[in-house]
């Protein structure tokens, strides 16, 4: 009994069990800075990019984050059937699951990393105990495989996707200009509970992939440090200073690079400790 309750405890993590109330938590949307906007939740977040041609959004979140997301855009002011592009971080379901409603209700057209566009339009892997079940999602169609370095257009606003693969294989970092300063929303930089660094064989470059992330992400010089979860970059303490900061709160290149160099070192401690098995 004793060892069946552990097992309990061990696997309850690791099939998304238990996701984080933070997850489904409506928060409050607002500018991060010129046409560009936070309308996700209080941990996955949503980004709204607006132009005078329609807008860019980023991240579906869940299914039952759509009505959320939608609501956020409007408190803002705008259509949420004016949005006609939707793009994503990477193909887990806490940021791509509603993306076949959200396209039924918007008819945007949807543009994936070319690695990760096969899992989207597929619903994700196979089941697993060691892979949480945000591998598995509802599948949408994908109207555009996009490459590393492809610049997305709309009224006069460019987002460049950057391939940064390791957490999933078509992973994606977007950086933009936006009121004269550099965003990069970060894809993801973490390596979950139960991936396999070495000795791979579904994705033996695993390591090598997560090591070029790195690399990448230490060239980036952002001033608006943002990300896949709130989380990554303190939004909720930084909102809240929204209201009573001079400086813009999201501006934050100091903190980019620390938390970079905390997750490249977390990466390195749990390839070291795979690497001695
Ligand atoms: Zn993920």
């Amino acid at each position: 009994m004793k060892l069946l309750l552990l097992a309990l405890v061990i696997l309850i993590p690791l099939t998304g069990g238990a996701q984080p109330a933070a997850w489904m938590k409506p928060f409050p949307p607002h500018k991060i800075a010129g046409n560009l906007y936070y309308v996700g939740s209080e941990d996955l977040a949503s980004y709204l990019i607006t132009t005078p041609e329609g807008h860019l959004l980023i991240n579906s979140s869940f299914e039952e984050s759509v009505p959320l997301i939608r609501a956020s855009i409007e408190k803002l002011g705008f259509k949420f059937s004016d949005v006609k592009i939707l793009l994503i971080s990477h193909a887990h379901s806490d940021h791509c699951a509603g993306s076949a409603e959200i396209l039924k209700q918007t008819q945007a057209k949807y543009f994936v990393m070319e690695e990760d566009a096969d899992a989207i339009e597929s619903g994700g892997g196979r089941p697993s105990r060691l892979k949480a079940d945000y591998t598995q999602f509802k599948p949408a169609r994908v109207d555009h495989r996009l490459h590393d370095g492809e610049e997305v257009k709309l009224g006069g606003s460019t987002l460049t996707a950057h391939l940064t693969p390791g957490h999933t294989r078509g992973c994606t970092t977007w950086t933009m200009r936006v009121d004269g300063l550099n965003a990069v929303i970060i894809g993801s930089p973490n390596v979950n509970p139960g991936y396999v660094l070495e000795g791979n064989k579904d994705y033996p470059a695993i390591a090598e992939d997560y090591k070029r992330t790195f690399r990448f992400l230490k060239s980036q010089q952002p001033d608006l440090f943002l990300g896949a979860h709130g989380g990554y970059y303190d939004m909720v303490v930084k909102h809240a200073r929204l209201a009573t900061s001079a400086m813009n709160p999201f501006i934050d290149p100091e903190g980019y690079r620390r938390y970079v160099a905390e997750r490249e070192q977390a990466f390195l401690t749990q390839l070291a400790r795979q690497q001695a098995k």
